[in-house]
């Protein structure tokens, strides 16, 4: 199955990536609009704020809900941010789509579950909304895709796809493991998905989100969401984690945005090069196996044993030393060229086989 995307269109800072910003949860109409229009002071142009808040155990604040939904309005009216929540039922994506919210995303715990997300799926149906589906709690990637399947297939095309990281059951330096290889798994596979990176859900910790920024964008993700708060210290969830306006904005104008249109067109001729080198490679090694099975054949009509370990002994040595003559490492030769022989003799004892 192939995702069907329309580009997401979403105000970028100056080019570069687009940064969601806003604090965890939306909590008093003060703190929406007093960290909203600091933000937009600072340029910001997507504002997001919890509505209702997954709490991990009941106690917590588990955000006011529609209540809060006006707030998130006015924000729209009065700075011109879009604005962005997340859901997780068909009732907060009903409630959401009313108040004009322009953003929806899914939260880890619901990327989790195949049947919140079918349910979500069938809720969107028809909408117009832009759907962004971070990724599930636990480091299953196929799972993540599935998520972005069903929503898509309910006919939302301005869809992405968060990256939050992932929990484990040890504690790290990160609250969640940004196992990055997984992001460049689903960049691989689905290369036209816009990819956010969560750094404040990574980390759980202000002081590491400004390095796990200039990471994301280093790996070309398209975006970053990033809790804001007008004081972060009194924040009712994720106070470690939230950074004033302020912060968010030097940590903004210190990032280093690679010019990835302009190097992407050269990385596209270097990487044909490659791939034609590569295709030769194989070709020759094919044409060597195929020689190897000749010998193997000699080999056993003569009576010899398959592995004769003074030649190999003398290909190791005489290719190790014209590898360091041309600049590649004696201990790589090596391993290459044991497993070209390792892969010759399991062929040649085929034919003895046989
Ligand atoms: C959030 O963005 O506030 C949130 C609850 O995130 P996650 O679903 O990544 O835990
Ligand atoms: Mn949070």
């Amino acid at each position: 199955m192939e995702l069907q995307l329309q580009p997401l269109n979403l105000p970028s800072d100056q080019e570069r990536a687009f940064i969601i910003a806003g604090p965890c949860s939306a909590e008093t109409e003060e703190q929406v609009m007093t960290t909203a229009k600091q933000l937009a002071g600072k340029g910001c142009h997507i504002f997001r704020a919890g509505i209702w808040k997954p709490r991990t155990k009941p106690g917590g604040f588990e955000g006011h809900g529609e209540l809060a939904l006006p707030w998130m309005e006015r924000v729209k009216e009065e700075t011109g941010m879009l604005t962005a929540t997340e859901v997780a039922t068909p009732e907060h994506v009903e409630l959401a789509l009313k108040h004009g919210i322009d953003i929806l995303w899914i939260g880890a715990r619901t990327t989790a579950n195949p049947f919140a997300v079918q349910a979500l799926a069938d809720a969107l149906q028809g909408s117009d909304a832009t759907v962004l589906v971070k990724n599930p709690v636990n480091p299953d990637l196929e799972l993540w895709i599935g998520a972005l399947l069903r929503i898509n297939g309910a006919g939302i095309q301005k869809l992405g796809a968060i990256h939050r990281g992932f929990s484990s059951y040890e504690k790290k330096l990160y609250r969640n493991d940004p196992m990055w290889q997984i992001a460049i798994e689903l960049k691989r596979r689905l290369p036209q998905l816009p990819i956010v990176c969560d750094p404040s859900h990574i980390s759980g910790r202000r002081d590491l989100i400004a390095s796990l920024c200039q990471e994301a964008m280093d790996l070309g993700l398209d975006g970053l969401m990033v809790e804001s708060h007008c004081n972060p210290e009194e924040a009712w969830s994720d106070a470690s984690q939230q950074v004033t306006p302020e912060v968010l904005d030097f940590i903004v104008s210190r990032l280093v945005f690679r010019d990835t249109k302009g190097q992407a067109d050269k990385l596209k001729d270097y990487r044909h090069e490659i791939d034609a080198l590569d295709d030769e490679l194989i070709e020759l090694l094919a044409k060597r196996m195929k020689v190897s099975r000749n010998i193997g054949q000699y080999k056993k009509e003569m009576g010899l044993t398959v592995v004769q370990t003074r030649r190999y002994s003398e290909i190791l040595d005489k290719r190790g030393a014209q590898g360091s003559l041309l600049g590649i490492g004696r201990e790589c030769i090596k391993s290459i060229f044991e497993n070209i022989h390792e892969e010759s003799v399991r062929q040649q004892m085929e034919i003895f086989n046989k």
